[in-house]
């Protein structure tokens, strides 16, 4: 089995990932939860907090994945990160300008972004808040950074009709 996919226990009717159980969600679920959210907060707050919450989810993850597989270099561990995100259905990413002091992440398909588009059409502002947070923790754990250190941010979003959705991060 691949370090970044899941694994299904068939006998607790569990998936894991490192270690980690995992259940997946479709569009409805994920973008109605992130409006809600956004609805509550207020945009720059809903995304800070989401931002944080995907870091954290991947941070963790990421880390327990790349312990298992020390001999890989930075480059490595960064495109397990990349066929993670496919695997659990995040979207298509190319991380190759991505380096342990920082870059930046195309999309090439984002969940979040061909959601929004299927349910509410085109978006006032960009929505792949997960992504970025993803991405933060990526790095955080294959360069080792302290999560601190990371401000990341979508740069253009497919959602709001461009037609890539580009990420980037800072290590400062
Ligand atoms: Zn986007």
């Amino acid at each position: 089995m691949s370090a970044e996919r899941p694994d299904f226990d068939a006998g607790r009717n569990l998936l894991l990932l490192g270690e980690r159980r995992i259940i997946f969600h479709c569009h409805h679920y994920n973008l109605f939860l992130q409006r809600s959210i956004e609805d509550g907060l207020g945009p720059e707050e809903a995304t800070r907090l989401q931002v944080a919450a995907a870091m954290e989810s991947a941070r963790p993850l990421l880390t327990k994945l790349y312990a298992k597989e020390p001999e890989l270099a930075l480059v490595d561990k960064l495109l397990l990160a990349q066929r993670l995100f496919g695997s659990l259905g995040f979207g298509q990413a190319d991380c190759t300008d991505l380096t342990a002091h920082g870059g930046q992440i195309r999309l090439l398909t984002s969940h979040y972004a061909i959601g929004w588009l299927a349910k509410w059409g085109t978006a006032s502002r960009p929505v792949c808040h997960f992504p970025v947070g993803f991405w933060m923790g990526a790095l955080c754990a294959a360069a080792e950074l302290p999560p601190e250190r990371l401000q990341g941010r979508e740069l253009s979003c497919h959602a709001q009709g461009d037609a890539r959705c580009l990420l980037e991060i800072e290590v400062l």
